[in-house]
């Protein structure tokens, strides 16, 4: 069983030593055939420098794809999806906050039979906020979509092949690829695994990246949000029809003045026609959204190790 290990990197040269050597230890210590891929994901720093000398020195190991830009983390690990020989695929952070070591843990899981396996941080060494922040989104995905996990945030995770595979095929643009495996696997499972704070460097997700990414997940895997809407229309429509039957009632029934009133009955009933027009709206641009994803999803500069020609995929 050939296992291939994907870490993006984005400026993490103070990391990538570290991370190298630990991930080399371990990877021996399980004792199967296996490479690893890093994708620089257009770093600042010298990352792709060292990258390059990892692969010149281990060539039968290291692989090494170069974006030509900023594609973001889960574009990095797409693209090194597409490329990986492993029948097992690992994915860990470069900034040594998933330890290497633990990677057997999930190996052993992949073993027993289950064919996506995500890791949970057992004790999450990051801010307060950014913990309360995931605990709300990993809440609303829970409620709005399909996808069960444990651990939405944590990147060590193994895949089977053949997810891998089904990921790729998905060809999207924003994803968010741990809840695209869940949602092709047959028998996932999670396993505890332990968690550090950065080596060093900083978190590379601001706060808006995070939301960008969590409207991702949560557009990628429902349309509910639109759906609300629709519904909200045709609640408000309904209110104000009853407005008016109840106002129609005192007219006529009653033989009371409604002047001050009649105008909010219509107004109410335009809007929730209005609102139920735009969520419909929603719902054709949703589904359009869906299916329009014809722009290239990352250009590569350059790769070491790929028999491919260099160049844009
Ligand atoms: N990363 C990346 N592209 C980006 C942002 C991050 O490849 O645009 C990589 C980063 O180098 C790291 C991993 O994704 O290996 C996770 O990033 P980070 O540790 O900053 O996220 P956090 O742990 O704060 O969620
Ligand atoms: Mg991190």
């Amino acid at each position: 069983m050939f296992i291939s290990v994907i870490v993006p990197v984005y400026n993490e040269e103070e990391n990538l030593p570290e991370l190298f050597r630990r991930l080399k230890e371990s990877m021996n210590a399980i004792g199967r055939p296996w490479e690893v891929v890093f994708t620089n994901d257009g770093s600042k720093d010298s990352s792709g420098k060292i990258l390059k000398g990892f692969y010149d020195e281990n060539p039968e190991t290291v692989r090494v794809i170069d974006f030509n830009g900023n594609f973001g983390q889960h574009m990095a690990i797409i693209a090194a999806f597409e490329r990986v020989r492993g029948d097992v695929i690992v994915t860990i952070d470069a900034d040594l906050q998933n330890p290497p070591e633990e990677i057997s843990k999930l190996i052993q899981k992949i073993d027993e039979g289950y064919d996506c396996v995500g890791g949970v941080r057992k004790q999450r060494e990051d801010s307060f906020c950014r913990r309360y922040a995931s605990k709300i989104v990993n809440f609303a995905r829970d409620k709005m979509t399909d996808i069960r996990m444990v651990d939405q945030g944590c990147m060590l995770r193994a895949y089977t092949r053949r997810i891998v595979e089904a990921i790729i095929a998905s060809n999207e643009r924003s994803t968010f690829i741990p809840a695209l495996a869940y949602h092709f696997a047959a028998n996932p499972t999670d396993v505890e695994v332990e968690h550090s704070a950065r080596l060093a460097g900083e978190s590379k997700y601001s706060y808006y990246k995070l939301i960008r990414l969590n409207f991702d997940l949560i557009t990628g895997f429902t349309l509910m949000p639109l759906q609300m809407f629709t519904l909200f229309g045709f609640f408000c429509s309904f209110m104000s029809l009853l407005l008016v039957f109840y106002l129609l009632f005192k007219r006529v029934v009653l033989g009371e003045g409604i002047f001050y009133y009649a105008p909010y009955a219509v107004i109410f009933f335009m809007l929730g026609i209005l609102m139920v027009g735009v969520g419909l709206l929603g719902e054709y641009v949703g589904r359009i959204y869906q299916i329009v994803q014809a722009r290239p999803k990352y250009v590569i500069r350059e790769s070491y190790g790929f028999e491919e020609s260099k160049g844009g995929k």
